[in-house]
């Protein structure tokens, strides 16, 4: 079978490679939608997880499962799946502790195009199916259900992760489809203001259609001037961080007041250090909490997220800028996503059988 993979740091091409076999617990799916994400071309382009030879790229999909394992009680072929980005064993110490993203250690519920074969690929294999497969509702298209695996999921974790609540003043900075998505999951918690930064017309176009009620282009400015001279001087209850760098957790906390929480899921590529403005922490005492995570997977996550999607709450179409038809797809769907244009939120892939 044909793969889109890393060939290595900074190049990537079709390879050939054996079609995987289920193991007891596992399964093999074949792709109905996939989409490439901004972790893609940090890992190609950035080296973001080191060097990797041959690895079939992608973690965000939907498909058809074609073969199951011995031990596979709930699934079988021909269901349709939605696959979470992170994949973890359920049995590690890391899961019973609440933290199944990290089992195995750090980051390591992360396999696809990390530890193994990325789902870019005419099959892929799915661990502990009974426990990371989520079945696709029906009514609900394998295009928009690929938002799921990581870009709601994920966005939506920010919003846990700040501790959103009825009422709160949140900014949350980036406003791709990450951020775009703490935006729609902000409107689902109950925040009665929503303060988007980003730049690109479009994406701020889609901010205010998922609830944000107020835009801070950052490149018209210093954000921490702008977002408090709009909260007259108080600043914001929550902030949300899906964009930036690593300068970006100073202007959060100094736009954050006391007894806020910082809900970093953005990525960061460089710098040793972030930097926790001293003053404006409290000198130590502020109560300005700051948390940052990688985000969850399984199956109970996706089927609650696609009940979202099934019963009319989210329109992750709204997303999708970019469509191609057919695996070739990829190759093109993943430059989109390293260029960004500036019409681009999602490019998504889908596949006909
Ligand atoms: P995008 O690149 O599409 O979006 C980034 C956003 O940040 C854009 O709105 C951009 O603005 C904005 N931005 C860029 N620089 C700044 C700045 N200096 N200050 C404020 N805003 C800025 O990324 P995605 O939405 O696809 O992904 C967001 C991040 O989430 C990535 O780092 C990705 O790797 C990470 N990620 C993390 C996961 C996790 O598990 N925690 C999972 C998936 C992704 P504009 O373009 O409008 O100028
Ligand atoms: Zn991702």
């Amino acid at each position: 079978m044909k793969g889109f993979a890393m060939l290595r740091i900074g190049e990537v091409g079709w390879i050939e490679l054996d079609k995987p076999v289920a193991d007891p617990l596992g399964a093999i799916v074949r792709p109905l939608a996939l989409s490439p994400c901004t972790s893609d071309t940090h890992t190609v382009w950035a080296g973001s997880i080191g060097e990797r030879h041959n690895m079939v790229l992608g973690h965000e999909s939907v498909g058809e499962v074609v073969e199951v394992g011995s031990l596979v009680k709930d699934f079988k072929p021909g269901d349709r799946v939605i696959v979470p980005a992170i994949t973890p064993d359920w049995g590690a110490i890391e899961s019973q502790e609440g933290y199944s993203m990290h089992s195995g250690g750090m980051l390591a519920g992360w396999k696809f195009s990390n530890h193994k074969n990325g789902v870019f690929a005419e099959f892929y294999h799915v661990n502990e199916a009974d426990a990371n497969l989520a079945l696709l509702p029906d009514g609900v298209k394998p295009e928009d259900a690929v938002m799921l695996s990581d870009m709601v999921v994920t966005g939506f974790h920010g919003v846990e992760l700040a501790g959103v609540s009825f009422g709160d003043i949140v900014a949350v900075i980036g406003i791709g489809p990450v951020g775009l998505m703490s935006v729609a999951g902000c409107a689902l918690h109950g925040a009665a203001r929503i303060i988007a930064v980003g730049s690109r017309p479009h994406c701020i176009e889609v901010a205010r259609q998922y609830g944000a009620t107020d835009i801070v282009n950052y490149k018209n400015g210093d954000i921490v001037t702008q977002i408090l001279d709009a909260t007259a001087g108080r600043g914001v209850d929550k902030v949300i961080i899906a964009g930036g760098d690593v300068d970006t957790f100073a202007e959060a906390v100094k736009i954050m007041r006391p007894g806020g929480t910082i809900g970093n899921v953005n990525y960061l590529g460089e710098g040793d250090c972030i930097c926790i403005p001293r003053v404006e922490w409290g000198v130590g005492m502020g109560h300005k909490h700051i948390k940052g995570g990688l985000t969850p997977g399984g199956r109970m996550k996706m089927e609650k997220l696609a009940r979202l999607l099934q019963y009319g709450k989210l329109d992750t179409s709204l997303l999708l800028t970019h469509r191609f038809v057919g695996l070739e797809g990829v190759e093109p769907a993943l430059m989109l996503m390293k260029d960004k244009p500036a019409d681009l939120i999602k490019p998504v892939v889908t596949i006909q059988y």
